[in-house]
């Protein structure tokens, strides 16, 4: 049942948006340089992950997390293999529709924040809304009902240096779901902050999973987290490890 989507420039097979897993990932390689010195990041990964879950991918430093979590929202293009997200397969886009994707459909979270310094806390959470043209007053209202998901009402107009590292990574929650994504995906989110700070970060990626209708995807090496997914994925050395 596949149909043709205008994506700017590319056609995309879909799913249709709201059938089928979240993410499907099929075969996945992805290798660093060639020859001799060729790093092989993954080495034919596939899983899937459905709607409404948030599922943690663990696995030592080095074993390709951050190498899958960047194809699977198109910051990276694969070797080989094929990623359906929200029903649309990255490799049919064009730059343009990926391009679209990760703005509309895809939120992301990193380990260092990622705020904008000069920025006030509502201001970063706007971002992404100024960037969809957003008018004014609702832009203004959805980042209000954001900071105060993420319990920060009322550091709205506080600078990130003026903020504690896990109130930082609530103001890049928060910014991370301006557009309502479908898809979250959180590269070691908790790794800058201390074990309580992280917990409670974790902690509300997890109810954000449940009251946001998102689903998650979140590398972490954490063992205290892995307990609040609804599964876990593990990596070693570039293959996903079957329990
Ligand atoms: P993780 O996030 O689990 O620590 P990465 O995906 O960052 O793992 O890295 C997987 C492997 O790929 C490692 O051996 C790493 O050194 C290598 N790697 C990652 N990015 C690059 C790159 N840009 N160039 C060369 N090697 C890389
Ligand atoms: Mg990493």
């Amino acid at each position: 049942m596949a149909e043709t989507v205008d994506t700017s420039g590319g056609t995309a097979l879909l799913d249709g948006p709201g059938a089928g897993p979240m993410v499907r990932v099929e075969d996945l390689h992805r290798s660093y340089g060639t020859g001799a010195a060729a790093v092989h990041a993954l080495r034919g990964v596939s899983f899937e992950v459905p709607r409404g879950e948030l599922v943690a991918l663990k696995g030592r430093s080095g074993s390709g997390k951050t190498t899958l979590l960047n194809l699977v929202g198109g910051l990276d293009a694969a070797d080989r293999g094929r990623i359906t997200v929200d029903g649309v397969e990255l490799g049919s886009l064009a730059e343009n529709g990926l391009l679209e994707l990760r703005r509309d459909r895809i939120g992301f979270v990193f380990q260092s924040f990622g705020l904008i310094p000069v920025l006030s806390a509502a201001e970063n959470v706007g971002v992404p809304l100024r960037l969809r043209r957003t008018p004014a007053r609702e832009r203004e209202e959805r980042v209000r009902l954001l900071l105060s998901l993420v319990g920060l009402a009322d550091q709205a107009d506080q600078r990130p240096g003026e903020l504690s590292g896990g109130q930082q990574q609530r103001v890049a929650i928060a910014r991370a779901l301006a557009n309502r994504p479908a898809l979250l995906i959180a590269d070691e989110p908790t790794g800058q902050l201390d074990a309580e700070t992280g917990l409670a970060v974790m902690e509300l990626l997890r109810a954000v999973v449940r009251t946001e209708s998102v689903t998650a995807l979140v590398a972490t090496h954490d063992p205290q987290l892995l307990g609040l997914a609804d599964r876990v994925l593990e990596l070693n050395d570039g293959d996903l490890v079957t329990h």
